[in-house]
């Protein structure tokens, strides 16, 4: 469970990391080459020097607001370093530090998530493929419905919005992450595995103990101890981004329509897919599956 955990570590650890190593030993097989692949232009530059210019910004500029303002969509107010921690291109370590003498308690605690999810998938390693905690599950194999939700045409504008985010940004922001990875799996019933691995494949800060970790804490087969809650897109479209600012930004069908239509499925304009499945009856058909 993440609180115990989280009241444990934060007394754990003080100061700062370790200085920079003088030698590395690499890896027998590795080399140091740069690689060959095309750079996309819309995608972020890599590299220490690029993380921390982006972590010095955000510990002036972020860090402050984070608290309040890291669930609204439209303001896209998270740090977005993940990708340069997950390469090792900023110190997650080093970061809880300076966060911590700013009083950056909210943040801290997400990077306290990570930490986490390392643990969980160093104690059970099985859980990249196998539940943590089996729900007795029968997931529902249907390829036109997957690829319908990674191409972001669900019919919901959130739903659909991350998915193109995702597509092409190779990100996406965390409360886009949950709505989009939970109507996958309790909306549409398909296995979380399927999500994890689309994640997987376009993800910039992919990694494998958070991508699992939080697919399955969303599925209700990790260490979530809401295990069957569910999200509910055209709420969460009203609470996170009452505006439609981040909708309208990677649904360019739906910049013409008015904000508060954008929270009622439905025909939305013409350029735009009905919703390919009714929310009660989702609701329904999850309750029953999971027998609750
Ligand atoms: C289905 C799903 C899959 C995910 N897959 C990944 C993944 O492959 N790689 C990844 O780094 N994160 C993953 N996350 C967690 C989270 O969405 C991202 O870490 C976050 O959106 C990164 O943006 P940021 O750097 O602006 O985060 P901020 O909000 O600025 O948070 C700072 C840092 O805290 C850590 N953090 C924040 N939220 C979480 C979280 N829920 N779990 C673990 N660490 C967190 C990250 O290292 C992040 O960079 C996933 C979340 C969901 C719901």
């Amino acid at each position: 469970m993440f609180t115990p955990y989280y009241r444990a570590w934060l007394p754990a650890w003080r100061g700062d990391p370790y200085g920079t190593p003088r030698k590395l030993r690499l890896p027998e097989g590795a080399t140091t080459k740069a690689p060959t692949a095309a750079r996309q232009a819309s995608l972020v530059p890599g590299g220490e020097t690029a993380g921390t210019k982006l972590t010095r910004r955000w510990l002036l500029d972020g860090l402050a607001g984070y608290g309040k303002g890291h669930d609204a969509l439209g303001e896209d107010a998270t740090s977005r370093l993940s990708p340069y921690i997950h390469f090792g291109c900023v110190s997650p370590r080093a970061l809880a530090v300076r966060a911590r003498e700013k009083r950056g308690v909210a943040f801290v605690r997400q990077l306290c998530w990570r930490d986490f999810y390392a643990q969980l998938l160093w104690g059970q390693p099985q859980t990249v493929t196998d539940d943590l905690r089996p729900r007795g599950d029968r997931w529902v194999d249907d390829e036109e419905k997957l690829e319908t939700w990674k191409e972001g045409r669900t019919g919901y504008p959130l739903v659909d919005a991350g998915m193109r985010q995702l597509r092409d940004e190779g990100w996406m922001h965390n409360r886009a992450r949950l709505v989009v990875a939970s109507f996958l799996v309790k909306h549409l019933g398909i296995d979380w595995r399927e999500g994890a691995r689309h994640f997987f494949d376009l993800l910039l800060d992919g990694d494998v103990a958070q991508n699992i970790g939080n697919w399955q804490w969303v599925a209700g087969t990790g260490v979530d101890t809401r295990p069957n809650r569910m999200f509910n897109p055209t709420a969460q479209l009203k609470r996170v981004d009452p505006a439609g600012t981040y909708v309208k930004r990677y649904v360019p069908e739906l910049a013409d329509v008015p904000a508060l239509e954008l929270a009622e499925p439905g025909l939305l304009t013409p350029d735009y897919p009905v919703p390919m499945v009714d929310h009660a009856e989702a609701v329904r058909e999850f309750r029953k599956r999971r027998g609750n």
